[in-house]
């Protein structure tokens, strides 16, 4: 191991920058812990704004000749690179559960492989990207997109990997280059997917990775001025502050943000089912922007939900992210933990009821908690926690279900168990949210858009969308006269 490397599992991971196709060390590092058992896991680059700059201007100096590098050629290179993440799932699952605390056999099964996905549905999308021409008074108009540039992406540490390269992959199908700034508590796959995709020959510069804090390497990369494109998923406070430095130089932006999404059970529902679609939204220890975490249930069948729901929740076995049989991992982080009990004690203060859960557990894990008789207008039930809390709250009627499930200021998803096409129908359409899953949660296919309403978010990616962001459209009007091959 080197004073640049790591090694988690026997995997070694370079923890410096990645800039221009080499490995940058940074002039400081940061500490990267493990939320598994609170171990130093190694050093990781501690990005300046110098070296924020320097992956800029790698990006920017690679970015004529990546756009101009033909359609299939940039396919072909990127499911070259989904072939190599898929060689080494492995690796990355390992990595990212010591770095995250995410279960390893979701990584395995689910996450890894979807990440290679990602690079494959978006080559294929390109191949055939595009728009039938049309025509204005005999002039025909031909739409194109055209690659933006250097586009910044900032993302999270609850699914690291899986939402950096829903963003890298589009991005650099369009012709553009990138700059990764991934979250502090998660570094560590963003760093060895670079070496996997370069290995892969997706040529230097056309992928910058740039590790350090938000406010440092990040701000640096959202207030420069070359930037052409900044997608962001994180918080609502942390997205206000990149809008006002996307604003200064008049960048687009995506924002896909926090949620307090409702779950709305109705009495005519497949209970089993309901109760099952509410239990899941422990997955990840809670850390879900998409988590449905307002359960919502028709008042006459409560009492009988709550006590299928209490019994298959206290089954959930909590514990090491690494064994097989693991249903609810660690919090990622001390402070994070501190966060979540800091919502659930002032809820209790404030007279709400633990049905179960309601306190830390041991380490850095959190209870699996359910609080009810908990007040429209209480912040437990207006705030996004993230973490394995919930909240449940009964109605009588659709329009008390469908009142208390728009009235939060987000917009993220929303979930609907009913038994009833016509009911699901009326709800749905008066839901207000970027996703809505009836009978099902979760289904997330990536033709679709994808993104939150409100302060959940602003823009949509998926499918055609990611391109329409990611591009500057051009169209070309062009006149049937003034040829002078008359052929
Ligand atoms: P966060 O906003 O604290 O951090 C996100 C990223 O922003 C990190 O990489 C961080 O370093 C960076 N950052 C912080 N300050 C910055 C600044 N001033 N300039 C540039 N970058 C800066 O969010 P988090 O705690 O890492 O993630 C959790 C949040 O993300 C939750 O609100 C969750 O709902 C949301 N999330 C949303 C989605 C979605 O698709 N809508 C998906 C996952 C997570």
């Amino acid at each position: 191991m080197s004073e640049h490397t790591l090694t988690v599992a026997g995997v070694t991971v370079d923890t410096r920058h990645w800039i221009g196709g080499e490995h940058v060390a940074s002039a400081g590092t940061f500490v990267d812990v493990s939320p598994i058992d609170g171990s130093v896991l190694g050093e990781i680059a501690r990005g300046t704004a110098a070296e924020a700059s320097a992956a800029v201007a790698a990006a920017r100096a690679a970015f004529p000749g990546w756009a101009a590098t033909p359609r299939a050629e940039r396919a072909r290179i990127l499911h070259a690179v989904a072939d190599a993440v898929e060689k080494r799932i492995e690796d990355l699952s390992i990595v990212e559960t010591h770095d995250n605390g995410a279960l390893l056999r979701s990584h395995r099964r689910g996450v890894m492989p979807r990440v290679a996905h990602n690079f494959r549905f978006f080559a294929d999308r390109l191949v055939g990207l595009g728009h039938d021409d049309f025509d204005t008074r005999g002039h025909t108009n031909h739409v194109s997109w055209d690659p933006a540039g250097p586009c910044v992406l900032i993302t999270p540490w609850n699914a690291p990997l899986m939402l950096a390269t829903w963003k890298i992959a589009p991005a650099l199908a369009a012709g553009n280059t990138v700059i990764l700034k991934p979250a502090e508590w998660s570094p560590l796959t963003a760093s060895l997917f670079a070496d996997i995709a370069a290995e892969a020959g997706l040529p230097a510069g056309v992928l910058n990775v740039v590790q350090g804090y938000g406010a440092e390497a990040g701000n640096a990369l959202v207030s420069h001025p070359d930037v052409r494109r900044i997608s962001f998923t994180g918080s609502v406070p942390t997205a206000k502050t990149i809008a006002a430095a996307a604003a200064a130089n008049l960048v687009p932006a995506s924002f896909e943000l926090g949620g307090k999404s409702p779950l709305l059970v109705f009495a005519d529902a497949d209970l089993d089912l309901a109760v099952d679609l509410a239990v899941e939204q422990y997955d990840n220890a809670g850390q879900v922007c998409l988590a449905a975490t307002r359960i919502l249930v028709e008042e006459t069948i409560a009492q009988e939900f709550t006590r299928r729901f209490t019994e298959k929740a206290s089954a959930l076995r909590q514990g090491d992210p690494r064994d097989e049989t693991t249903d609810i991992g660690p919090n990622i982080h001390t402070r994070q933990l501190e966060k979540i009990d800091g919502f659930v004690q002032r809820a209790l203060a404030a007279g709400a009821r633990a049905v179960i859960g309601g306190r830390r557990g041991e380490g850095q894990y959190y209870a699996p908690t359910l609080l009810t008789d908990v007040a429209q207008d209480s912040e437990i039930v207006q705030e996004e926690v993230f973490g394995p809390v919930l909240t449940l709250q009964t109605f009588t009627d659709e329009d008390e279900a469908v009142r208390l499930a728009n009235d939060t200021r987000f917009g993220l998803a929303a979930t609907v168990a009913t038994g009833d096409r016509g009911r699901a129908a009326r709800v749905t359409d008066r839901l207000v949210a970027g996703t809505v899953w009836v009978n099902c949660f979760f289904v997330r296919d990536l033709q679709a858009p994808f993104g939150g309403s409100r302060h959940s978010g602003v823009g949509r990616e998926g499918g055609t969308w990611s391109f329409d962001f990611y591009c500057d459209l051009k169209n070309t009007v062009t006149a049937p006269k003034g040829w002078r091959d008359h052929g």
